[in-house]
């Protein structure tokens, strides 16, 4: 089995759901790792100073179910009134272990690891000044950088030994020092070396009472950087439990959404101890997100049979590399991923006003169809017929048997089923549905299938740990040099719109995220309500733009704001996103302090960040272009920064 260079696999299993084992770490009295449960935490967004703000709030998020609180500590005099917090909280009966959140200064750090019950260090930043320079480092140049480091950071080792107060190594994919950037770059290893340096220093002096985060607003180079992490532990015989989130995920659908697949698709193969889904929303909303995401693996149901083992994996875990496929008309090989509504148990006929919630918006008056940059590509309506003209983007998929009685065949497909598949001649000479469930994937299939050139399946598994099934049945397509291309359909059981965004997020995010699947085809979601496809259509495109392999819309990279916030984030974000959302593929960075913001809105084209009570600065890329704009004038000024990019569309 291919996995990594040394052939060390990043997780237990790749055929069955399997908890990668860790040591257990003590957090005050929370345990965190080993067989414990998944634990859930969040942070606070008040200002440490304000300390019954900041336990109204703490209380808020534990009643919501979160089992560690982290709270800002930019200063000593923050860290020092962790105090003050800690005992209000046991005062009103609170005791959940609190986590002090360090950037920059080790005595805030220091000091806070004698009050509560561990603390976090950006290894980015700990004792550094980011300056965004790329600085040639020779071998001898950065082996005194790291001793500096060393320095600075032993005595608050020894603090946390005394006092028996847990870490978090916490890398962030935006923060990482000059010195790594020089010698790695922006890359999955620079981001685990960058903890790893710390974790050694940490391991000279016996101190394991370690956590670790591989953190990025971009859910691919987040997974891949958990992934390598793994694998480096497991070469340096290490254990520590992993602390999983997104950064900068955003808010509403999109936040939740980009934190489903990139925590999602680590949970699935067993990978995360604890979690934190970082919304730009009041801190007690994102917990019940977390617990939707982490309940799934709660009495979690395995398949009856385990699946055949791999003996060959060709996938390269720590790289996205689609899979290679056959182009069928605008599926599959370069063509991004296509979208495909179901509307075979829709009841009714499909009308253009229907077709309104998968983005085609038909104007009488003109004759004319509007088609958003989110409109489905098929829809599929089984024995249904339509009876006006469609949309010149869109094709329709029909059952066989109604296909071909159709005298308009243009931009009309049939689907097959196994039975029929094989059976009929008369197949389109362009392009062919088969729906497929992947226990018939054998070898003789496959080897029947491969040389169709007008072929895409609809894949699809039961719903026990489908995700795992489907990437089982990738495994094999690729092993057999089939390039038939695919497109993901689930059945997973949920409860409710937003389970099913969550669950969704997580397994086709698990499987895009390795190049898998030419699609996503709605094909359970009708159950929910009558706007389920609108719903179906909305996620999926999110779904693919979280995966980055389709880009339809503008994208927010949204701190989820802390003690350190200088304006309201979650108003102004609203704001910036109504005059901007219509700008496609454009990232803007929306950061809530200097300190850390330029660094964590990673790859944002244009950054809004505060400056100071009433300021803002804004960025093109990662140079600052105008600098303590007032805050009532600073969205109109990035508006004007987009225009004077050239980035600008008029609606
Ligand atoms: S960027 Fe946002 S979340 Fe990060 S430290 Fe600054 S205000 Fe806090």
């Amino acid at each position: 089995m291919i996995t990594t260079t040394n052939n060390i696999l990043y997780c237990n299993s790749l055929t069955e759901y399997s908890r990668l084992k860790t040591r257990v770490v003590k957090i005050g009295n929370l345990e965190l790792g080993g067989d414990n449960p998944i634990r859930i935490q969040s942070m606070t967004t008040t200002d440490t100073m304000n300390t019954i703000a900041t336990v109204e709030q703490s209380i808020r998020m534990i009643e919501a179910g979160c089992e560690l609180v982290r709270i800002t500590a930019p200063s000593i005099h923050e860290a020092e009134n962790l105090r003050n917090i800690k005992a209000e909280l046991n005062k009103r009966g609170y005791y959940t272990p609190l986590v002090a959140d360090i950037h920059f200064t080790p005595n805030a750090a220091e000091l806070a690891a004698r009050i509560v019950e561990k603390v976090r260090v950006n290894p980015g930043n700990y004792a550094d000044k980011k300056k965004f320079e790329n600085i040639e480092y020779t071998d001898a140049a950065y082996d005194a950088e790291l001793e500096r480091i060393r320095n600075r950071f032993i005595p608050l080792i020894k603090v946390c030994k005394e006092y028996g107060t847990a870490m978090r190594i916490g890398t962030n994919h935006g923060s990482l020092s000059d010195r790594i950037m020089s010698r790695y770059g922006d890359t999955p290893l620079g981001m685990v070396e960058s903890a790893l340096e710390f974790v050694r220093i940490c391991r000279e002096l016996s101190f394991n009472e370690i956590v670790l985060s591989m953190k990025s607003s971009n859910p691919l180079v987040m997974v891949q950087a958990y992934r390598l992490l793994i694998v480096k532990m497991k070469e340096e015989d290490m254990d520590y439990p992993l602390h999983l989130g997104v950064t900068e995920a955003g808010e509403g659908e999109d936040g939740r959404i980009k934190s489903a697949v990139g925590i999602g698709t680590l949970l699935e193969d067993g990978i995360g101890d604890t979690i934190r889904v970082s919304l730009t929303e009041d801190p007690e909303f994102e917990i019940p997100v977390a617990k939707a995401l982490v309940n799934r693996f709660i009495n979690h149901k395995r398949l009856p049979e385990p699946l055949k083992p791999i003996t060959h994996y060709p996938i390269n875990p720590f790289e996205h590399k689609r899979r290679d496929t056959n182009s069928v008309v605008n599926i599959g090989g370069k063509h991004v991923p296509v979208v495909i509504v179901d509307y075979r148990e829709r009841e009714g006929d499909i009308t253009p006003e229907i077709l309104k919630e998968v983005g085609y918006n038909y104007n009488i008056l003109t004759d004319k169809w509007n088609i958003s940059d989110m409109a489905c590509d098929y829809i599929c309506i089984g024995n249904k017929e339509i009876d006006f003209e469609i949309p010149g983007t869109l094709g329709i998929i029909q059952y066989y048997d109604t296909w071909k009685n159709n005298k308009h065949r243009d931009r009309y497909y049939p689907l097959f089923n196994i039975e029929n598949f094989f059976e009929i001649n008369d197949q389109s000479p362009i392009l062919n549905f088969l729906g497929l469930k992947t226990s018939y994937l054998t070898t003789e299939f496959i080897n029947k299938i491969k040389d169709n050139k007008t072929l895409v399946l609809n894949l699809y598994s039961s719903d026990r740990e489908e995700m795992i099934q489907l990437r089982r049945a990738f495994v094999d397509l690729i092993n057999e040099g089939c390039k038939t291309p695919a497109i993901l359909s689930f059945h997973f059981p949920f409860d409710n719109e937003n389970e099913f965004q969550l669950y969704f997020s997580t397994n086709a995010g698990a499987l895009l995220v390795d190049g898998l699947g030419d699609g996503l085809w709605d094909d359970c979601v009708n159950e929910i309500s009558d706007k389920s496809s609108k719903l179906f259509n909305q996620t999926a495109f999110g779904i693919l733009q979280a995966t980055r392999t389709r880009i339809s819309k503008t994208e927010y990279i949204s701190c989820p704001s802390c003690g350190r916030t200088l304006f309201d984030l979650q108003e102004t974000t609203a704001k910036i996103r109504s005059r901007t959302n219509h700008l496609k593929g454009l990232k803007i960075g929306i950061m809530g302090c200097i300190v850390n913001g330029p660094g964590e809105m990673a790859d944002a084209d244009y950054g809004y960040v505060g400056t100071g009570p009433g300021k803002i600065t804004l960025y093109k890329g990662k140079e600052v272009v105008r600098r303590n704009v007032p805050s009532e004038q600073a969205v109109d000024a990035l508006i004007d920064l987009i225009k004077e990019g050239g980035d600008w569309v008029e609606q």
